[in-house]
This record gives C-alpha cells, structure tokens and sequence, in this order.
C-alpha cells in the first residue's frame, strides 16, 4: 500500500466480491466491475457492467402481490477472456495451480493490474500480466491487455475473447427472487475486420445497447489460428498463438460501447462497429486515459500529511466518485446512485445520498454539481404530479428515484434474518425534497451562479417550499404548523409502536429543515427581484398570499423538544429504552437492529434506538450560528455552545450506525466537540467499503454518500473551506492525526492551491481571467486575484 496504489495480494474466492466493487473501473458513462476476464457470475464472482442512467422495469410476482423494480441494467460483459495450452482446461484461478497472484489498483492512472504466475498440468510455468482501463478519455471505449511469457516452456497456447449478452441482474442475493432477465439479444455478428458485435434491447425500456470489441495479437508473437464463435448470446473468437520461451507476447482487446440514449448517436449497433475500426491499441488509449486522469487529480486531490492508509482511502474515494460522476455524465441526464456504477444493491437508484456528495464537487468540479441537479429540475413535472396525486401542492420528489423521476423504493423488502418479505414504507422519507432544494442553494452559493438560480435552482427551491406550506397542517387552537405522518432519515422508525398505519408526527430534522426551504424561498424573492421575479412569479403562479404564508411557518413550524433536547420526532420520549448490553451480549453486532428485531417478532419502533443520525443531521448541514438563528426564528431558544453537544452525546448513545453515512455524520458533529472521538468515527467511515464493514454490504455497491462524504469532510470540516454570505471562509481544525492539508478548490471561477497547516495557511490563486474573490482566512479578511501568492499564520 502507498498513497496511490491499492494492492490485493493472492487469490481470496470469500473475498472476490468485495474486491470485484473495490476494483470497478468506470468513466461516468460506463462502469465495468473488477471481475476477471474468465469469471462468470457464481457464488465468489459478479462481473457487472453498467451504464449510468439505463435501466429497465420488470414485475414479479412475490409474497402474493405483483411488484415492479426498476433496475440499473447489467449489460452484456466486454470482459471474457482466457487462456489454455491445447488440450488443457480454460484458465480458471479456483482450480488452477497459482504460483502468484496479485491485483493492484493504480489510481493515480486508473488503472487496474493482475500479475500471475501459473503451473498448468503439463508442468509449464505462465506469466500472465493483465491490465485493464475503462477510458476516461474516450468514455465508449474500454480495453484488456494481455501479456504472456511462457517462462520454461514454448509452443501452442490458445485463447478465448467473447462478448456474453446473456446477463441478468443477480448480483444481490436479497433480490433473488424478483426478475432479472432484462436484456433480450436482437443481433450479433462478426466484421470483416475480425471485430464481433453484439446488441441488445431492455425488455421494458426499449434501450438499445450495442458493443463490438476487436482482440488482437500486438506484440511477440502471430495469431497461427483465428475461429469465430457465435453462438446465441455470445459472439467472439478462438485464437492460437505460438510462445517462444521467455518471449512475452501481448494480446489486446478493445471494447466499444454505445446505446440509442447516446448524444451525436444515429444507432448504437453502426456507431459501436464504426468506431471500434477506429480507434487506436492499448497503449495510445492509456496515455490518452492517463492525461485526462491527472487533469482530474489536479482539480480533485486531496492530500493529508498523516496516515498513509487514510490518505490512499481518500482518493480511493474519490476515484470512485470520479468514476461515477466524470465530465462525461454531463450530457446524460444522470443523479448520483448510492452504490455508484459498481453493483447492484438499491438497484441503482438515486436517494438524498447526494447531499453527502454535491458539497465537494462544489468547489472542485461545480460543472458537475449543475448537471446532477438539472438531474432533479427535468423531473420536476414528476415531482409536482406526485404532490398533486397525494393532495399537495408544489413538488414531491420521490424518496428512491431512477429513469423518469417516479417513486422507486420498493414496496416490500425481504428480512434476511427472518426470511419474511415486509411492508417497506421508506417512501414517507418526504425530507428528500429538503435535500434537493438544499443542494441547488449551496451550489449556487458556492458558485454566484444567478443564471442557474434563476432557470433551475429558484423552481426547485420554490416548489419544494410550496410543498412544505400544503402539507403543513394547524390544530384548532393552536399556533403551531405540524407536518404528519413522515419517516425521518432514521429508518428503524416507521410508526407509532402498535399503530395502524405508518408515518410520525413531527419528525424534528424535517420540520427544520422545511423551515429552512421555506427561508430560502423567501430569500429567492428578495434575491432576484426585477424581471426575473415577475417572469417567476408569473411562471410559477405565486401569490402574496402563499408568500406570507411561507413567512408565517417559516416562523412557526413546531419543533419537538423533551428534557431541553430535541426530540426525534414527536412522543419519542414516550419509547423505551432498549436493553443495549443484552442486545450486544447477544448478537454482537446489532448494526442491522431491525432485522434482529423483527426477528424476534418485536420492532424497533418500540424503542429509543436508531439506526442513523436524524436530529444529528441538523447540527451536519447547518452551522451552529445558522442553527440558532433558525431556531431562534421559530421562537425556540437553542444555545449552541451548550445544547449542541448534549444532543450529540444523547443521540449518539442511541445510534447503531446500521448506514455508512451515519459515522461520517458522527464524525462531523464531534470534530469540534471531541476530537479523539471525531478521528475515530472518521477512520471507521473510512474503512466502511475497503473493509467492507457493515459485513457483506459492500461486494454489492460501494458507498458513494460515505465515500464523497469523508473526503468532504476532511475539505469542509477540519479544513474548515466553506462559503458563507460570499466568502471563502478558511477555518481550520486539523485533528492531531492530520499534520497538514492540501487541497485544489475551484471558487467563483478561481483555481486555488491551499496548504493548510497548525501554524497557518498558504494560498495561491493560478493565473486566470476570473473576478477577485472574499477569502477569510483565521480573523483576516483578503481579496483574492488570480495569479497570486498568500500566507496568513495562525494566532499563536
Ligand atoms: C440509508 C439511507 C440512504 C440509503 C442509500 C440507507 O441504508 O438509511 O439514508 O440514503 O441507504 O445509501
């Protein structure tokens, strides 16, 4: 291990999913899983190839009720590759007698290796060096190459290079049951060139994906042999080489892969069989790859004196999100999935994750945040459809979304633990709306972006505040509006214990941060004015009468309080408290509390446990001052020097931490509170995908919220780089593990180097044609040119 290279010593079949997600390659387009070429899927292996965006629905019939799922689509795999000396079996790592083994991940190239030496049953000892690239250059193209040294033998060897379209979805054991057959093969063939195609469409979605690869023998030896295969399904050729003792030999294959949703596409089959022709070997494609990742790292590093592990996790986490998010998403209509382009799990649908994610991109690649929010504005119809369908006014924005914005989550989810499918009524998690107007407000903060304000972020904000003024309700009497019947981001609570039907009252962190949507709405209005305002106003038939509303919750939406804390939601307090050292004594791990509570036929509902920050998450997304004015605002009096810290210790010992976000947020509300316990929330948010830490979680998809979230972390919270009223605030507070920290931010058009340590901050703006920008960095406040040099010293 260094600070760039992850490396996987032998050959582990418990372990080869986890490597398998840990190893994806991916462009932001397309996302290729690293399984080996030879692997098919089975119990220690899921290759997976997906596109972001593309996916297909399909009904199954479980547990007595038709349920439809929409899917991101497992395409056909470009991978398929292996070898053999004639008359032996194909290469399969399981059964074959490895001398070494080593994989290693190169993120710095995005490259990923496998080194390994093989005895077949002959005797002949084989080195075997692959390496593989999904370009970040050419994002349809994606390329193997391989290279042979028959170290004490020579003759004969054989290889085999396909396309296999018969793929389904299958890559979470949970889902087994629902139906994965999303692909049907409309076409394959071989080119005169030797090349073979292959394209499919999606059963419910009507996409056609095309792919065509072209397997060559470039170096140290002759194809002596070339057969086609073509069957059903899969489409490729048999080659036979001749080895010279010691004498590598280099076979490549390239893979094209386009669809009908592509820009500057006329068919996914013609583009992919042309552009296969066209393009260039292994080699060239890796330099151009590797000149568009380091254009990326040097917008997207972020480097630590400290730990090395926690430095290579770091950009671990960013390759992954660069992987999944990349200038190429831009023009493809794509939000951010939970579990990136690498698995399965949560079937690749896009959640509040994002609000973990958009404030990093926002001061490295703002490009990026505007084409995942224009993401949210295309679906607003959806949105404003769905709130109008349940008897609201304004936008909804589904809890689980995917193709065209509708509702995804599931209906019923399966308890593994139990082995009974369940009522899932994770939908009721209404806050989604309060993330998505959240994020379209910081990117604009955080670019001065008015023309975005204008066209997208004011109908997101606005319309999610007009959905917050509907579904705020006024008991007879009272001075208080209330919001009913929703589900926090604590998801082990669904419902009043023993009630009929789902949904609480007053779940804290939504009433607040309805509140807050609604202070922005307001701000809107006031920021805009002019002919702006009135097109809007008149776009979105606003009245005064709904704008004073929204001024009058603004400041009178009720908050739950029990002990002088906030409470969860409202009668929280009336739960019990769980038996933790029984429930620990007994299971160990009690992360997944709800399973192991349903199991035993009881429910988490009952209890004062839960399974992620919920009020937490106030004190994550707003500053201790912006908190107090809000509260303030809504006439309840919060200190926060004091009443922070009493509500995170108070919480925290009810948390089990059962999502990976949840840790992050740990870390984040302790950084000023207690640091040792900050570093170590951090370090175990750190390794909740390397590690794979919630036990299994992660072969299925990595955890892109966690993974951006921590990286953000080190940028915003112990770098203390924030914008607040137009100014780059730098306010460090480095743990003691972090001795330095070195960051390149993107701000209002400005490139800036920072290098922020104890005793102070350097900063250096390169040279560009942008305005000057407000850094405070400590008590000094400076007026940033680009093309100049700054350093401020800590107050001793
Ligand atoms: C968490 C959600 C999260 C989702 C996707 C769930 O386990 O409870 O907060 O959005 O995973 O990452």
């Amino acid at each position: 291990m260094n600070g760039w290279t992850l490396v996987y010593e032998g050959y582990d079949p418990d372990t080869e999913r986890l490597r398998e997600a840990i190893c994806t390659l991916g462009n932001g387009y397309v996302a290729t899983r690293g399984a080996a070429p030879e692997a098919t899927a089975g119990e220690h292996s899921y290759p997976g190839t997906y596109l972001a965006g593309l996916y297909d629905r399909l009904t199954t019939t479980i547990a007595g009720r038709e349920v439809e799922n929409e899917d991101l689509v497992n395409i056909p795999n470009w991978l398929p590759f292996t070898f053999r000396r004639p008359g032996l079996a194909w290469f399969d790592p399981a059964s074959a007698e490895l001398v070494d083994y080593a994989q290693e991940l190169h993120l710095q190239r995005g490259l990923l290796s496998r080194t390994l030496r093989v005895r077949d049953a002959l005797g002949g000892l084989t080195l075997v060096t692959q390496r593989r690239i999904v370009s970040m250059a050419d994002m349809h193209l994606a390329a193997l190459e391989t290279t042979f040294v028959a170290e004490d033998w020579e003759g004969p060897l054989e290889i085999r290079s396909s396309i296999d379209g018969r793929i389904t979805n299958d890559g979470v054991a949970r889902y087994h049951e629902l139906r994965g057959d999303h692909l049907e093969v409309t076409a394959q063939g071989i080119g005169e060139d030797g090349s073979v195609w292959l394209e499919v469409l999606t059963r419910g979605s009507h996409q056609r994906i095309a792919l065509a690869v072209r397997t060559t023998v470039t170096r140290g030896a002759d194809a002596t042999a070339r057969q086609p295969i073509d069957t059903p399904g899969e489409v490729g050729s048999e080659l036979r080489l001749d080895l010279r003792r010691g004498k590598p030999a280099v076979v490549e294959k390239v893979a094209c892969i386009y669809t009908n949703r592509d820009a500057a596409t006329y068919d996914a089959a013609l583009e992919a069989r042309t552009w296969i022709g066209r393009s260039g070997g292994f080699r060239e494609l890796l330099s151009r790859h590797e000149v568009a990742w380091h254009h990326l790292w040097s917008r997207c590093d972020t480097g630590i004196e400290g730990p090395e592990r926690a430095q290579l996790i770091l950009r671990l986490h960013v390759f992954h999100l660069l992987q999944t998010v990349s200038l190429h998403s831009i023009d493809l209509d794509v939000g951010v999935p939970a579990r990136g382009l690498h698995g399965e799990a949560y079937r690749g649908h896009i959640f509040w994750d994002e609000l973990f994610i958009l404030p990093f991109l926002n001061l490295r690649l703002p490009v990026l945040s505007r084409a995942l929010l224009e993401y949210r504005h295309r679906r607003l119809p959806e949105a404003r459809r769905a709130a109008r369908k349940a008897g609201y006014r304004g936008a909804m924005f589904p809890w689980q979304s995917g193709s065209d914005g509708r509702e995804e989550s599931q209906q019923l989810h399966l308890n593994p633990r139990s082995g009974r499918w369940l009522p899932d009524h994770s939908h009721l998690q209404r806050h989604i709306g309060s993330a998505v107007a959240y994020n379209a407000w910081r990117y604009f903060a955080a670019t001065g972006d008015v023309e975005f304000l204008r066209f997208r972020g004011a109908p997101l904000v606005i319309e999610v505040a007009r959905f917050w003024s509907s579904a705020a309700v006024q008991e007879p009497g009272s001075d208080r509006f209330e919001i009913r019947g929703v589900m926090g981001p604590d998801e082990y609570h669904d419902a009043y214990p023993d009630a009929d039907r789902p949904g609480l009252d007053n779940n804290a962190y939504t009433n607040v941060m309805a509140a807050w949507v609604l202070c922005r709405a307001l701000e809107i209005i006031d920021l805009l004015g002019g002919p702006d305002l009135d097109e809007l106003w008149r776009a979105l038939e606003l009245t005064s009468d709904e704008v004073e509303r929204w001024e009058l919750l603004s400041r009178r939406m009720l908050v739950p309080f029990h002990d002088g804390l906030i409470s969860q939601f409202q009668g929280y307090e009336n739960l019990a408290e769980l038996d933790w050292t029984a429930y620990r004594d007994r299971y160990g791990d009690i992360q997944r509390l709800d399973r192991i509570l349903e199991a035993e036929g009881d429910s988490p509902n009952r209890y004062r446990v839960s399974k992620q920050a919920d009020v937490l998450m106030l004190f994550y997304l707003l500053s201790g001052p912006e908190l107090a004015d809000l509260l303030g605002r809504l006439g309840y009096a919060f200190d926060p020097a004091m009443d922070i810290e009493r509500n995170v210790r108070y919480y925290l010992e009810r948390t089990v931490h059962g999502s990976t976000l949840s840790r992050l947020v740990s870390a984040w509300v302790l950084a000023r509170l207690d640091r040792r316990q900050s570093w170590a929330s951090f370090a175990a948010a750190l390794e909740s995908d390397v590690a794979d830490i919630q036990g299994g979680t992660t072969p299925e998809g990595i955890h892109l919220g966690a993974m951006a979230g921590t990286v953000d972390l080190v940028q915003r919270c112990y770098g203390g780089v924030e914008v607040r009223d137009d100014t780059l605030v730098i306010d460090p507070s480095l743990p003691d593990d972090i001795r330095a920290l070195s960051l390149a931010i993107h701000y209002r058009g400005q490139r800036m180097q920072l290098e922020i340590r104890p005793d102070g901050v350097s900063l250096r703006s390169h040279p560009r044609s942008a305005p000057p920008a407000q850094v405070a960095i400590g008590d000094e406040e400076l007026v940033v040119l680009p093309g100049t040099a700054h350093r401020i010293s800590a107050r001793p």
